[in-house]
């Protein structure tokens, strides 16, 4: 069996970091920073219209793998992109997003 798997292996955040860019995401949702985004309504990564109710906060860099709570980290997507980051694989999701991105 030819079998060809290609590991990538992410730094891992110690869980304390981790616990703390949680609480910073979650205060960022109050600021008004974030209400601005969510009243825009576009979805970061496909750029399609889906309106305050169905964006969700993501992070660029997940946390897990060392992504911070920064603004520049953090962005509004759709559930269908958000759902899609959380299954597909770092290298599928690079994937998706070229090909959406040239559409
Ligand atoms: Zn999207």
């Amino acid at each position: 069996m030819n079998c060809k798997h290609d590991f990538i292996f992410f730094e891992k955040a110690d869980e304390k970091a981790q616990k703390k860019e949680k609480e910073k995401a979650r205060s960022l949702k109050k600021k008004q920073w974030w209400k601005n985004k969510l009243a825009e309504g576009y979805c970061y990564y496909c750029g399609k219209h889906v309106g305050s109710d169905n964006l969700t906060m993501d992070h660029v860099v997940p946390i897990v793998r060392g992504g911070k709570s920064t603004k520049g980290n953090i962005v509004a997507a759709c559930k269908e992109c958000n759902s899609k980051k959380k299954y597909l694989t770092p290298v599928e999701w690079d994937e998706y997003l070229k090909r959406i991105m040239s559409n």
